[in-house]
């Protein structure tokens, strides 16, 4: 999509700090991070939100999830906790509409969210 600022991150038009990358998915620094450990993981290809990735491509939602797990454990935030969230839709707080799983951690999460 033209306009969308994930898929310019994606095709490297856009700096990133990326921490990770695959044939089909990226990781890179939230840059208003909401931890110590604040990273984003995409799906290349542009896809909404979970809801649309899952119906497009359960595959590559497991590999973006597979991801997020590999990004906690390099980061060294695995073994304490961590959190994944993927906001999807307005009410949730969405702003980027394109699928984006955060990975959060390095400090203790309190639950429920805001
Ligand atoms: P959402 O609110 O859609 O769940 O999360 C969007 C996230 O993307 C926010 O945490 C925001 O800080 C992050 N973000 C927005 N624009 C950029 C950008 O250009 N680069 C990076 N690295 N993060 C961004």
């Amino acid at each position: 999509m033209t306009d969308c600022i994930f898929c310019k991150i994606a095709a490297k038009e856009i700096p990133a700090e990326i921490v990770l990358e695959t044939d089909r998915t990226l990781a890179f620094r939230d840059t208003n991070p909401q931890a110590p450990t604040h990273v984003l993981v995409i799906p290349k290809e542009h896809h909404a939100d979970a809801a649309a990735l899952a119906r497009a491509d359960a595959g590559l939602a497991d590999e973006v999830l597979k991801a997020a797990h590999t990004v906690a454990e390099n980061e060294g935030v695995a073994v304490a906790g961590y959190r994944i969230v993927l906001n999807t839709g307005p009410a949730a707080g969405q702003t980027v509409f394109h699928v984006h799983a955060h990975m959060l951690g390095g400090r203790d999460l309190t639950w429920p969210p805001g």
